[in-house]
């Protein structure tokens, strides 16, 4: 009996100090971008995004095996301007299924930067678990003098080991810098250094392969969002019309005609309409379509009942939204409710 007291106290210890010795699981759930393109001459600008596949982006950054025990999968391998819902349903339920029954500790996705910041956001709004999700990308493509996807790799994964970013929702990681999803934007078109976090800055930074975080999101995401994909298999239409001086009608027009679910207006100012648009988002929300209004300005609120009276129109106001991301929060609004004051209590509080 006293053997195999012992025993056991013995496999006691040997797990513990297997389980302290054991480095976090990660996995890179690699979905293309220029992070996987290659460029016919490596000085070039031309080149075709999502090309290589993960283990060639892992194999280019060996010292990630220090960090972490990592291990890949491939889900699509394309340039971010074609991600789509159907993906981003995928993404999110895979996430879920890794970090809630197979043990990951936290998760790195490989994207394009295009639409990153949409799939970040998307992502925030739909992973259940308050472990590390990190997407990076890169601006150059990975056989470019000087590419910049390998340090963005090393510091996503490092980023996703970190017990510091644990409960921060989904981040990006770009040029050393810890983007929160909900402000994250692209800003340049062709500059590594094309992340901003809006009027709030950086959430972190990595440095020396640690991740160190300035502040916290003080919106609802991951754990605390209601939102909850598991059952969907398509998501609410919504498109986005671009507000301009002598804007036609058009746009807002067809979306009506093909009985979009919702419709985000880009703008002018604090999310203000030409005058023929106007009518015709009138028209649409009375049929049901609900209308969102933000802004193209890149900088500012759209205020609720400002230059528009939404309370009258019973338009919904973005407010810290830009369009693409508020196009997301409203798919994922209309498969909970079709109450516009129940939508803009949701873009008060995601
Ligand atoms: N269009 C590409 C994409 O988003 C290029 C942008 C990038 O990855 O940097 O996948």
């Amino acid at each position: 009996m006293k053997n195999f007291k012992t025993l056991l106290l013995v496999a006691a210890a040997l797990l513990v100090s297997l389980s302290l010795g054991a480095k976090p699981k990660i996995r890179i759930i690699a979905t293309g971008g220029t992070i996987a393109g290659v460029s016919s001459t490596s000085a070039s600008s031309a080149y075709t995004a999502g090309q290589v596949g993960i283990q060639t982006l892992l194999d280019a950054v060996p010292q990630i095996l220090n960090l972490a025990d990592v291990s890949g999968e491939q889900l699509v391998n394309i340039g971010s301007q074609d991600m789509n819902d159907e993906v981003w349903l995928k993404l999110a339920k895979r996430i879920n299924v890794l970090l809630n029954e197979e043990g990951y500790d936290g998760i790195v996705i490989t994207h394009g930067t295009d639409t990153m910041e949409e799939t970040a956001y998307f992502l925030n709004l739909t992973v259940k678990s308050d472990k590390p999700v990190v997407l990076a990308g890169s601006m150059r493509p990975s056989n470019a003098i000087s590419a910049d996807g390998p340090a963005n790799l090393y510091n996503a994964v490092a980023a996703a080991v970190s017990p510091n970013t644990r409960g921060y929702g989904v981040l990006c990681c770009m040029n050393n810098q810890l983007l929160d999803a909900k402000t994250v934007i692209k800003t340049h078109t062709i500059d590594c250094d094309t992340f901003e976090g809006g009027p709030s800055g950086i959430i972190g930074y990595i440095y020396n392969g640690e991740a160190h975080m300035l502040q916290t999101p003080n919106n609802k995401h991951t754990i605390n969002s209601v939102f909850d994909v598991t059952k969907l298999d398509r998501l609410p239409q919504v498109g986005i019309v671009y507000g301009y001086a002598n804007a036609s009608a058009l746009p807002m027009q067809a979306f009506v005609d093909a009985k979009f679910d919702g419709i985000v207006l880009a703008g002018v100012g604090d999310g203000n309409f030409y005058k023929d648009v106007f009518d015709v988002a009138v028209k649409a929300q009375n049929q049901g379509i609900q209308i969102v209004r933000s802004s193209r300005c890149p900088t500012g609120p759209t205020c609720l009942n400002s230059e528009v009276d939404d309370e009258k129109y019973h338009f919904v106001a973005a407010l810290d939204l830009n369009p693409q991301k508020a196009r997301v929060l409203l798919m994922l609004a209309l498969t909970k409710t079709h109450d516009w004051q129940e939508i803009q209590q949701f873009f008060k509080e995601y």
